[in-house]
């Protein structure tokens, strides 16, 4: 029944004849027929960061894993005073995300970042540090879990004091505590809850989720 309330609550919350509800299937579809692999928030899930940023009066917010721009595509249209910046390594996602948010609207509102998480997220901080850019009022990591905790830390030191981490995936059916299972994919997980945990200046929970997504969640951290 997961899935039947995910659509249930979004169809009521959110219904279709909303403004941008379009856009946002439109981009779903776009991004299936080019192929990605349907690894986008699910609806309820996008919407709930959406309103975060609209509650927090978020003006920037970072991204890192775009893939075909649905979650991004959700904060802004969601969020007149938002702008996002989205990095994505892939070329081919990286380019799908570019039409669908020039398809959206609202390419004044989002930057997508080709290339490298590590190595973006290096210049952005030189750009941030020497007042080139703002910091950062709301941070999804949702890329390649391996590197959550470096990611955490770049987007901590760009990060405005009361904003918020959030990193998604953490709990992949409970296996976050399977100890004998122990792959790199969930090493990365652990790692991030452990370390965020005891860093200085960062309050953290783990938010299990279910729904069209199956059973998972996220880190939510809050950086003071
Ligand atoms: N946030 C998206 C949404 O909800 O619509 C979904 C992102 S998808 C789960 C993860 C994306 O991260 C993929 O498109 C993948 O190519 C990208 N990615 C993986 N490793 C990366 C890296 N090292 N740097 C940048 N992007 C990366």
């Amino acid at each position: 029944r997961w899935e039947a309330v995910d659509a249930y609550s979004i169809s009521h919350g959110h219904p279709s004849t909303r403004p941008n509800a379009r856009v946002l299937q439109d981009t779903i579809s776009a991004s299936d027929t080019a192929g990605l692999p349907r690894h986008a928030l699910s609806a309820s899930q996008a919407k709930f960061l959406s309103l975060h940023c609209r509650t927090t009066n978020v003006t920037h917010a970072l991204e890192i894993g775009t893939l075909g721009g649905y979650s991004a595509i959700w904060m802004a249209s969601q969020n007149p005073q938002l702008h996002v910046t989205t990095i994505e390594y892939d070329e081919h996602h990286y380019k799908t995300a570019q039409k669908n948010i020039e398809l959206s609207g609202l390419a004044d509102h989002i930057e997508v970042i080709n290339g490298a998480a590590l190595d973006v997220l290096g210049r952005i901080s030189e750009e941030v540090h020497s007042g080139r850019r703002p910091s950062f009022g709301f941070t999804f990591i949702d890329a390649d879990k391996v590197n959550n905790w470096n990611y955490f830390l770049m987007a901590k030191d760009i990060s405005k004091p009361n904003s918020v981490i959030c990193v998604d995936n953490i709990v992949r059916d409970g296996h976050l505590v399977s100890f004998g299972d122990n792959d790199s994919y969930l090493r990365g997980c652990r790692e991030v809850v452990e370390k965020a945990g005891k860093e200085p200046g960062v309050d953290s929970v783990v938010l299990q989720t279910v729904g069209e997504k199956g059973y998972d969640g996220w880190l939510w951290a809050v950086i003071s």
